[in-house]
């Protein structure tokens, strides 16, 4: 069997907390998972035995063999596609250089890959989500940070050394606030979980109102669900610095389709409704009105997985 013909992958979401590990078919199904919770390991090869076992068990359990397996696939934070190592990742306990695909690969007969998990979603997205029938978009992963995977004209940008793409971490605001990448001003400061809570912290400062003290975004859409002015306000807020990160990303790559993921979607039309106004405003004129702003159309609980089962399944 040829790669491409192979019914199964198997998909790895490295997190800071938590691996899942997926069993995914060619529908993007994930027919069988794993949890491994990262507070059990302190070094990456008592990480690597579990991670290999869970696969090999999964595959059994379906009574598969490794022949029907396309590979298995890692998103994992700052994962370089083109090393197969994760680099310095400032919320794993492994730091450094981390040859994860190698180490890995040593002990699966099927071939390993991995990217970051930005880059993973998009994958997904283009195998078994909306962006199927598509060349040319870019997904936006909103959560903890705000990442981001392009495609154009249907190849997955990596640049030259395997880190391109980051809408994320462009600069909307010169001298503004401190990113996480050391820089200032960042996208990912105004529109990530934290971003949009201090959107919320000062649109209550400027209007002398006393914001929730344990606000977080989940709360922050019940608040504008309910009529609280500073959560809409804060929504509004949030959409203005990301619809104009996301129309000079457009500008640069005319996508055919947005597609954002994360939790933060769940502010629904708080956030989608500013955002695709803003987002058309800010965008040249012979753009303006062709460009879809669409949530993921991949089931949240599974979309890593399948991002990360894409890698090998493309
Ligand atoms: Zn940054």
């Amino acid at each position: 069997m040829s790669n491409e013909t192979k019914p199964y992958a198997i998909g790895i979401d490295m997190g800071g907390t938590n691996t899942d590990i997926g069993l995914v078919d060619r529908d993007g199904h994930c027919l069988a998972r794993k949890n491994l919770p990262m507070g059990r390991y302190t070094e990456i090869g008592a990480y690597v035995a579990d991670v290999a076992a869970a696969i090999h068990q999964l595959v059994a359990d379906r009574n598969l063999t490794f022949s029907e397996i396309a590979g298995a696939g890692i998103g994992a934070p700052n994962g370089n596609f083109f090393t197969g190592c994760i680099e310095h990742a400032s919320n794993l306990v492994f730091t450094g250089v981390v040859p994860l695909a190698k180490l890995l690969g040593e002990q699966l007969p099927v071939p390993v890959a991995l990217t970051n998990d930005a880059n993973a979603a998009a994958l997904g997205e283009k195998v078994y989500g909306g962006a199927r029938n598509m060349n040319d978009f870019i997904v936006i992963t909103l959560g903890t940070g705000v990442g981001s995977g392009i495609f154009a004209d249907g190849k997955l940008v990596y640049g030259h050394d395997g880190f391109g793409g980051e809408v994320g971490h462009t600069i909307l605001h010169p001298g503004g606030r401190l990113c996480t990448c050391g820089r200032k001003g960042c996208l990912e400061e105004y529109a990530s979980a934290r971003g949009i809570i201090q959107n919320y912290r000062e649109v209550c400062e400027e209007n002398r109102r006393e914001a929730y003290i344990e606000a977080d975004c989940r709360w922050l859409t019940e608040a504008a669900n309910k009529g609280d002015m500073m959560a809409i306000r804060a929504w509004e807020v949030t959409a203005w610095h990301l619809g104009i990160g996301i129309a000079n990303a457009a500008t640069t790559l005319a996508p055919e389709a947005i597609f954002l993921m994360g939790g933060i979607i769940n502010a629904g039309r708080w956030l989608f409704d500013p955002l695709r106004a803003i987002f058309n405003e800010h965008l040249l004129c012979m753009q303006k009105g062709k460009i879809t702003i669409l949530p993921t159309q991949l089931n949240a609980n599974d979309a890593a997985i399948l991002g990360a089962a894409a890698l090998v399944q493309l």
